[in-house]
């Protein structure tokens, strides 16, 4: 039987939840909002569009739950604690009607905890479905099933993902922080130690975020600029559940934890843009005379300065050029972003069966212009394997199955290079 979502039941309607009941709301769905407070659930009201509030129905756990009985699917974003997820899937479960989907929106906890000691039917029927804040902008939807999950409830959500919400569906695997999250947190937590010796050498932390922007065909946020976006507590959480949750032997595990310097802004509260006048690694300043000065948090002097304009001078212009180039700058972007692409070339199968499915997450997740397979494409993965191999290492798995069969390329004529090193469509 296949499954069909026409209704979704939003359960914690905070800034996930809100913006998934405004998209399926968006899109036509009966959306129902339920959270612990009625107040709570009334502010969320405001982000569905005004037009659409006749599909919503609002309520609180305590008195409305049964409600759910009425939806196709129950999608939880509540708070990141296994627990309290635990406890609410338990009292839901009872209710849902059969037939529904159920999942849960949690950024980092596996889904084989939270389903842990839940009947039958739950673990046929549950999946993550991890949407990217902003819900109503990001377009990447990863979906995870867990070990028993039946194939039609995978379909239902790829369906209504793709066609109700209009996002991009990338099938991950229950392994921590996913695909999108597993990569473009690698890139953060590692830039953040890598860059420590540029730093000392003088480079500016603007110049590190310029080069790991658009030489690379990363936003102009670069390094420090996403993390200002993100903020430290964030990351420092993600941190702690990469130390937990990785596998053994894993490149990340160098970087679960910051850097001294950065220790310290995060004890102080100097946790990114959330954090207004105290700041992250930049803030904006309001003078006296209403004009607005951009400063920078000197890494290296732990203190404020005037920002300063990036030195790119001769850095190629050619995508993904720098990596190769042997200024400082380029030796960086070798180091953060080549080790990134490095890192994302040996996880397949691990997170993901195909490189397609991380090239799309990590575009739509961190808008890089191109994934790290098609990067390595633009730029040649024989320099690259050339480069890892004269520094005395091993390229990763997807490069060596790259050259056993035969190159030049990860993708070719509509097909892209599997783990079995065979050609396969690349799907829609
Ligand atoms: P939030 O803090 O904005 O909202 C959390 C919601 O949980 C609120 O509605 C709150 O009322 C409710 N809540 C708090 N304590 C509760 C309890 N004891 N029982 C039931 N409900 C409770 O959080 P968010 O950013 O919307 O995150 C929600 C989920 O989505 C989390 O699992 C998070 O990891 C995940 N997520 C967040 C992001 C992001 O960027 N914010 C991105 C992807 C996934």
């Amino acid at each position: 039987m296949s499954r069909q979502i026409e209704s979704v039941a939003v359960l914690g309607c905070g800034t996930m939840g809100s913006g998934i009941a405004a998209a399926s709301a968006a899109a036509g769905c009966r959306v129902l909002m339920l959270d612990v407070t009625a107040d709570a659930v009334e502010q969320a009201l405001q982000a569905v569009d005004e037009g659409d509030r006749h599909l919503v129905r609002t309520g609180t756990f305590d008195a409305d739950l049964a409600l759910i009985a009425d939806y196709d699917w129950v999608c939880e974003a509540i708070v990141e604690d296994v627990a309290v997820k635990q406890e609410l899937f338990a009292r839901v479960e009872p209710l849902r009607k059969d037939g529904s989907v159920i999942s849960s929106n949690t950024s980092g906890i596996p889904l084989r905890d939270i389903a842990a000691g839940m009947p039958d039917r739950f673990q046929a029927d549950v999946a993550i479905t991890h949407f990217f804040n902003p819900v109503r902008v990001m377009k990447l939807f990863e979906l995870v099933p867990g070990e028993q999950t039946t194939p039609d409830v995978i379909e239902a959500f790829a369906a209504f993902g793709a066609n109700q919400l209009d996002k991009g569906v990338v099938h991950a695997k229950d392994t921590v922080n996913f695909i999108g999250n597993r990569i473009g947190c690698y890139f953060m937590l590692s830039g953040l130690h890598l860059a420590k010796p540029f730093l000392a050498a003088g480079m500016t932390q603007e110049t590190i975020d310029a080069v790991l922007g658009k030489p690379v065909g990363l936003p102009p946020t670069g390094l420090y600029g996403l993390i200002d976006l993100i903020g430290l507590d964030v990351m420092d959480l993600v941190g702690k559940n990469l130390a937990v949750n990785l596998p053994d032997g894993d490149a990340g595990h160098a970087y679960t934890s910051f850097p001294d310097a950065e220790q310290r802004m995060l004890e102080r509260g100097q946790l990114g843009r959330k954090s207004r006048a105290l700041g992250g690694f930049g803030r904006v300043q309001k003078l006296d005379d209403g004009s607005k000065k951009k400063e920078t948090f000197d890494l290296v002097a732990e203190s404020w300065r005037d920002a300063t304009a990036p030195d790119l001078d001769g850095v190629p212009a050619d995508l993904g050029a720098v990596l190769f180039d042997d200024s400082p700058q380029g030796q960086l972007a070798w180091q953060v972003f080549g080790g990134t692409l490095r890192y994302a070339a040996g996880l397949v199968p691990e997170i993901a069966d195909d490189i397609v499915n991380i090239d799309n997450a990590i575009r739509w997740g961190f808008n890089w212009a191109q994934g790290p397979f098609e990067l390595l494409d633009t730029v040649g993965p024989d320099r690259v394997s050339a480069k890892i191999r004269a520094e005395g290492a091993e390229p990763p798995a997807m490069l060596q199955v790259l050259e056993d069969a035969g190159g030049p390329s990860f993708y070719r004529g509509g097909h892209y290079l599997g783990r079995d090193g065979a050609w396969h469509p690349v799907t829609p």
